[in-house]
C-alpha cells in the first residue's frame, strides 16, 4: 500500500516512516522543503512530494487507493504562545485539514480508486484539563486553546467521511521517544538531577512510547473496522509525580526538586497551564478492544527502554 504522510519529516513521521517501509509499504512524504530520498531498510521506499501546506496543488493526483496520514502543523511546544503564533497552530493544522479533503475530493471526482483511509492527527489536549475523571473517547471536549485547536483540527477532515472515506482520528497523549519530543527537553535537568514534579505532581500524565504511537498508526491503518477517534495513550497513565519518579529511578537520579507552577507560567506564559499542568486522565479503550497490544504499557519499561536508548 502506498501511505503519504502529510508532515512526515518530523519526530512521529519520521519513526512511522521506518516502521511502515519495514512491513513493505511504500510511504510518500508530503513536506515544504525538497529533501534527497531516505535509504530504507525494509521493502517499502520512500520519496517526498514538495507542498504548500495548504493545496493538493503537485501531490492530489497520488492519493487515489492510497492511505494518507495527516500529522501537519505548527510545532505547538516551539515557542511562547503569542497572538502570532497561536494563528499559526490553528491555521497551518485547518489549511493541512482543508489540502487532504481537496485530494481526496479530487480522486473520488474522477470515479478512480478512492483513497483507503485518512487518518487524522489530533491530541489529549482536546479534553482540556479535567482532574481525576476518566476519559474515554466518548468524552464531551474540554475548554481552552488546546481544546479549541483540538477540535477545529479533527474537523477540518470530516468532510473525507461524506465522501465514503474512512477516517481514524489518533488523540495522541505527550509521546515519549528518544532524540526528540518532550523527553529530550527533560532529560538534561533530570540527568542533572535537577528534575522533579511539576506543579504538586497531582495531575495525569498521558504519555505514549514513540514504538506503540507509531505501531498504533500502522494498526488503525490496515484495520478496515476502525473508525473515528482513538486514543494513543499507554494503558498505564500515572501522575505528573509519578513520571518524575520513575524518570529518576531509570536514570539514577534524586528528584526531589519541584518545579512550581508559578515558575512555568513565568516561564511559559498560557502554555503552561493548557500543556504541562494540565490533568488528563486518558485511557485507551477503543484500541484495546480491539485488540492492540501495547509494547511498553506501564512507564517503568518505557523510560528504561528510552533512557538507555538516548
Ligand atoms: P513535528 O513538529 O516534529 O512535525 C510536524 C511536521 O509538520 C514537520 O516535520 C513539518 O514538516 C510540518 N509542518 C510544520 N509546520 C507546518 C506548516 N505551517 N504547514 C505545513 N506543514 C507544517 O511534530 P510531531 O511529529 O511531534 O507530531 C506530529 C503531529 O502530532 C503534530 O501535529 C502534533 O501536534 C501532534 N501531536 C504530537 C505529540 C507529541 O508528543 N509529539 C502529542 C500529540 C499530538 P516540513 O517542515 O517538512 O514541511
Amino acid at each position: 500500500m502506498r501511505v503519504i504522510i502529510a508532515g512526515g519529516t518530523g519526530f512521529i513521521g519520521t519513526a512511522l516512516t521506518h516502521v511502515l517501509t519495514a512491513s513493505g509499504h511504500d510511504v510518500t512524504i508530503l513536506t515544504r522543503r525538497p529533501r534527497p530520498a531516505v535509504p530504507t531498510t525494509g521493502g517499502g521506499r520512500v520519496d517526498y512530494a514538495v507542498w504548500d501546506g495548504m493545496t493538493a496543488r503537485g501531490w492530489g493526483e497520488l492519493a487515489e487507493d492510497a492511505a494518507i496520514v495527516n500529522l501537519a502543523g505548527e510545532n505547538i511546544a516551539a515557542g511562547r504562545w503569542n497572538a502570532q503564533r497561536k494563528r499559526d497552530i490553528v491555521e497551518s493544522r485547518m489549511a493541512a485539514g482543508s489540502a487532504v479533503v481537496q485530494a481526496v475530493a479530487k480522486a473520488v471526482a474522477k470515479a478512480a480508486v478512492k483513497p483507503r483511509v485518512v487518518v487524522q492527527a489530533s491530541a489529549v489536549g482536546y479534553y482540556g484539563d479535567r482532574g481525576g475523571q476518566v476519559l474515554e473517547e466518548t468524552s464531551l471536549p474540554g475548554t481552552g486553546f488546546l481544546a479549541e485547536t483540538a477540535v477545529k483540527w479533527e474537523q477540518s477532515t470530516r468532510d473525507v467521511e461524506d465522501m465514503g472515506v474512512r477516517r481514524v482520528i489518533v488523540r495522541t497523549g505527550v509521546v515519549l521517544g528518544a532524540g526528540g519530543g518532550a523527553l529530550a527537553r527533560m532529560l538534561p535537568p533530570f540527568r542533572l538531577g535537577l528534575g522533579g514534579p511539576v506543579g504538586d505532581g497531582k495531575a495525569w500524565f498521558p504519555w505514549i512510547h514513540l514504538h506503540d504511537e507509531v505501531r498504533a498508526i500502522a494498526f488503525l491503518l490496515t484495520r478496515s473496522e476502525a473508525m473515528g477517534p482513538f486514543h494513543l495513550v499507554a494503558p498505564g497513565v500515572v501522575t505528573n509525580g509519578e513520571f518524575a519518579a520513575a524518570l529518576g529511578k531509570a536514570l539514577g537520579r534524586p528528584t526531589v526538586l519541584r518545579v512550581p507552577a508559578f515558575a512555568l507560567r513565568l516561564a511559559l506564559g498560557e502554555m503552561a497551564d493548557a500543556a504541562l499542568l494540565a490533568s488528563l486522565r486518558v485511557v485507551p479503550t477503543r484500541l484495546l478492544a480491539l485488540g492492540f497490544s501495547f509494547d511498553f504499557p506501564d512507564i517503568a519499561s518505557a523510560l528504561a527502554d528510552l533512557t538507555t536508548a538516548a
